[in-house]
């Protein structure tokens, strides 16, 4: 800060720069020299926003607030409207598409402007949001009449109260309830090279920290995918850190170095959680401790003293959670499907959560699960205990399904943004949570099971009863709008209230009050604009006006030709009170929301438990209520290094074909490290179901560490530390790596790290390049994986010359997909038995994709040429052979259209058919019928 010693400088407007720490102080001088900065220049709130050549004081101030608030859109609150100028006018109507217009000059220059609708507000943040857009707000922050006070030109106070980023959204409006929404700071200190990732939920109190390296940074971030991540501006000169964030899919938030310091965070923290040191909470790391503290320094920054309510940090230890590497959770489709949406994915399968809460838990449960058999059997204890008891469990469903979002609640009551329904919405819950524990303490309860309901009874019930007395029964969205204090609540609102909707009663009644102390039956009490109030009697009974008890004392106001009129104190005070009624009723309804907000702020830390202990039962209640609805079973969990499954299944491939009746899904053993066999070496057709089988025993691993029941028939697994799946190939040309590349990269990262506790998918190794160089190198990673890695692992291939390694490695099991040939025609069995495959029926299943039945010929003549020299060990020679291969592709004879459609029936397998198959196939016959006309 630098201390100017001129009294002539006059500071003009002050504003926090969040980004650099710094105070920006606008000052202007008195003559005006200064250009823009003329303090006296004319300009008003409704007036414009700047003159040719001068800059008004609102203009002034626009300019400050912006100045402190670089890199967010500023939403400038005007009355009723959020107004944008300038760059963020120009950027906000082209990503809205609201109507540009302009509102004054400013350097000679039109001021372009766009506005939103303060009501409509939440509808056009979530697009700017979408956007990668982050926004200001900027309200005012006194009454205009306030400010009207200090002169007719003044400025009604506005500053920034609150910044607006992925990251730190809390309105139900703005997020998927279903979805947490992280965001992250990450931390890499520059000696020690330790790095560690900090990530929270504003929205519902989630405060974690794990310490990561840069090879696990990747797979760290995609199972956190923060919506947004904070780092050193430096950090993402890193490629390495660059493409973590990349693959997370999170808007960066780039900031200076100096904002991570590890001393001022462990300061930081501690003052928020009002301890003298961070180390009662857990043993972190340096890194781990600037990432938390540099954490809420971010959220304290964009919250701008409205610190949302956060959870006593946790921290994830290392080995506690299944490593799942960013690639093999996308392969695996576990929260997202390969389009990226939650449909298709192992998450929608398995969700039958009744409550939002529970769905986030559910899917923070299979984004990290537990690699400890201690932790996986206390959490399956949970769910055989609810699955075991069905009729309770439903009971307990239908009570969690009445619950609202707790979490949610409570987050934006304690970020003072709650709204009277939030608070009815915790008085609920509260009220539903020891009513879930009362009946479940009755029964004797595993462990998991047991703290829960211990927590769920810590909840304040008596905050939870007062809320639902004072509460009316339909409340409004807007704590301004009042009307949400019941009746009864609180006699003085009420009488408020009685005043504002029902003064002519109150007078009616004051009236006959009057007349019948005087005896004066034509006494009335009138109203006008100049005496308000008065009470008034014909001239004659004048007199009369007085209260022989001398309780009442009528003054006289103004005499009239054949009327007299009067006041008392008590019809003044009444006056007075119908003027302030309607605002006092609101005062007071206020007064309580903000005591009840209080209560609720004070009782966060009891109440955050118990919304995650009724989260938890539901996705427990959920899981068993799934493993029964799709027959799943408990598997046994331990610390050997068994991995056998019989009977299993893929969750959500049964769950389609279930879905479309088109065929059952064929369930199939997998048994590795039994009978010294770790290794699967798979071959079989195309389409016979070989990847759904790798992709359904690597499930089963998500599945069941997470404490789920898995769909089998019974299931032994070993803990796994690391899974890795290496499934099908895709470009990542973003990031300049071709199919190949992409595979290769994931190969080596398997090979680099998997232990003998890992288990490991491999589909189709070394097929983006030439034959050859893939079998080689296929061949190699086999031996590597069954040699040096040790790990479990299935392994699926065309390269059929593989299988001989049989002889040579000890622990390899040959096995297949076992098919049938018939007329011609090959049927998938979807079995996978023991042996290995000769052919892999790859020109079949080009013919059932519809290839022209000329080239299928032609693939049929070159395979043949192929296999016979193959097998008589001579050198192929196709153009000898087939002179017509290096022709250009001559249009084959009319093939008579009947004679096609004939073969097109031919190829069908009615049983493999969805109905939508069906129904284009009915099309493609059609077509094909109609050419032969
Ligand atoms: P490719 O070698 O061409 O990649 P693949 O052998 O890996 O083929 P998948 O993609 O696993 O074959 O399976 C092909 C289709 O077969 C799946 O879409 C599914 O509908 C069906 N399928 C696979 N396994 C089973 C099964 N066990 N029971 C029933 N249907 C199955």
């Amino acid at each position: 800060l630098f201390l100017v010693d001129d009294s002539k400088l006059i500071p003009q407007n002050a504003a926090h720069n969040w980004r650099e720490g710094l105070f920006v102080i606008q000052i202007s001088h008195p003559s005006g020299s200064s250009q823009g900065m003329d303090k006296n220049t004319a300009g008003s709130e409704q007036g414009k926003m700047g003159d040719d050549n001068r800059v008004t004081p609102m203009m002034a101030q626009y300019m400050a607030v912006k100045g402190a608030n670089p890199g967010s859109l500023l939403f400038y609150r005007m009355g009723d409207f959020y107004e944008l100028f300038f760059d963020d006018a120009e950027q906000a109507s082209r990503t809205l598409g609201i109507a540009l217009t302009k509102r004054g000059k400013h350097l000679g220059a039109d001021i372009p402007m766009c506005g939103v609708p303060v009501h409509a507000m939440d509808h056009y943040l979530q697009k700017l949001i979408r956007h990668g857009h982050r926004v200001a707000v900027c309200e005012q922050l006194e009454d205009p009449a306030e400010a009207k006070k200090r002169g007719s030109k003044s400025v009604v106070k506005r500053d920034v109260v609150r910044l607006i980023t992925p990251g730190t959204l809390t309105e139900d409006s703005l997020l998927d309830v279903r979805t947490t929404n992280h965001l992250a700071c990450l931390v890499l200190l520059k000696g020690s090279g330790d790095m560690a990732v900090a990530y929270a939920d504003i929205s519902t109190g989630d405060f974690a920290v794990a310490a990561t390296t840069m090879t696990r940074l990747a797979a760290d971030m995609a199972r956190i995918a923060p919506s947004e991540i904070v780092l050193a501006d430096v950090l993402l000169d890193e490629e390495g850190i660059k493409q973590a964030v990349a693959i997370a899919g999170a808007a960066p938030t780039p900031l200076p170095q100096s904002r991570f310091d590890s001393q001022t965070a462990e300061l930081r923290l501690s003052q928020h959680f009002n301890v003298a040191t961070t180390a009662g909470f857990a043993e972190f790391s340096r890194a781990e401790v600037a990432a938390l503290g540099s954490l809420l320094d971010y959220i304290s920054l964009t919250q701008i003293g409205n610190m949302p309510h956060l959870r006593v940090p946790r921290r994830e230890a290392t080995g506690d959670g299944l490593l799942i590497d960013a690639a093999t959770r996308q392969n695996l489709e576990l929260s997202r499907s390969m389009q990226g949406s939650r449909s298709g994915s192992l998450l929608d399968a398995m969700d039958d959560t009744v409550t939002s809460a529970g769905s986030r838990r559910l899917a923070a449960l299979l984004a990290r699960p537990f690699a400890r058999s201690d932790q996986i059997n206390e959490r399956l204890d949970g769910v055989s205990f609810f699955h075991d008891q069905e009729r309770l469990t439903d009971d307990l469903r239908s009570q969690l399904a009445e619950v609202p979002d707790l979490e949610r609640a409570l987050a934006r009551v304690t970020a003072r943004r709650a709204s009277p329904r939030d608070l009815a919405a915790l008085s609920t819950g509260i009220g539903r949570a020891h009513a879930i524990a009362s009946e479940l303490a009755r029964l004797p309860l595993p462990v998991g099971v047991g703290s829960a309901i211990g927590t769920l009874v810590q909840a304040p019930l008596e905050l939870a009863y007062e809320l639902q007395r004072a509460l009316a029964e339909t409340l409004p969205l807007l704590a301004r709008d009042g009307g949400f204090i019941a009746n009864g609540h609180d006699s003085e609102l009420d009488q408020s209230r009685k005043l504002r909707d029902d003064t002519r009663s109150v007078i009616a009644g004051l009236q006959t009050h009057y007349a019948n102390v005087t005896g004066l039956k034509n006494l009335k009490i009138k109203h006008n604009n100049i005496l308000g109030y008065y009470i008034e009697v014909p001239q004659a009974q004048a007199d009369g006006m007085k209260d022989e008890t001398g309780a009442i004392i009528f003054f006289h106001r103004q005499t009239m030709a054949g009327a007299m009129r009067f006041s008392t104190a008590e019809l003044a005070s009444l006056e007075q009170k119908i003027a302030h009624a309607a605002e006092r009723a609101l005062a007071l309804e206020l007064d309580h929301f903000n005591a009840f907000c209080q209560r609720v702020i004070e009782a966060r830390a009891e109440i955050s438990s118990c919304a995650a202990a009724l989260a938890d039962l539901d996705a427990l209640a959920a899981l068993a209520h799934h493993a029964r609805r799709c027959n799943h079973v408990r598997p046994l969990v331990d610390e050997s290094a068994a991995f056998v499954i019989v009977q299993g299944r893929h969750p959500v491939v049964e769950a389609a074909l279930a879905r479309d009746g088109a065929s059952r899904f064929i369930a199939n053993d997998c048994k590795l490290g039994e009978d010294e066999t770790a290794l699967w070496l798979l071959t079989g057709p195309n389409m016979a179901g070989k990847s759904t089988f790798l992709r359904q025993n690597a499930l089963l691993v998500v599945m069941a560490q997470m404490g789920a029941f898995v769909p089998a028939s019974s299931a032994h697994i070993g803990v796994v530390d690391r899974l890795f799946s290496r499934v099908g190939a895709a470009d990542d040309l973003a990031r300049g790596r071709s199919t190949f590349m992409v595979e290769m990269v994931e190969t080596a990262a398997i090979l680099n790290q998997a232990t003998a506790r890992s288990l490991v998918i491999l589909d189709e190794i070394g097929r983006g390049t030439a034959t050859f160089d893939g079998l080689s190198i296929a061949w190699a990673t086999l031996e590597y994986l069954h040699q040096h890695n040790r790990c479990r692992a299935l392994f699926a291939t065309h390269y059929h010359e593989l299988t001989s390694l049989q002889a040579s490695l000890q622990r390899l099991t040959c096995m297949t997909m076992a098919v049938k040939e018939w007329k011609g025609d090959i049927i998938f069995l979807h079995q996978v038995v023991e042996g290995a495959a000769d052919r892999s029926y790859g020109i079949q299943a080009a013919r059932l994709a519809g290839l022209p039945v000329s080239v299928i010929a032609r693939a049929q003549d070159v395979l043949t040429q192929l296999e016979k020299h193959r097998d008589a060990g001579t050198k192929p020679d196709l153009l000898a052979d087939l002179p017509l291969f290096s022709a250009p592709m001559r249009p084959q004879p009319a093939v008579p259209q009947a004679d096609l459609l004939r073969e097109r029936i031919a190829t069908i397998l009615p049983d493999n058919l969805s109905p939508r198959d069906a129904h284009e196939l009915l099309y493609e016959l059609k077509r094909l019928a109609e050419r032969d006309n």
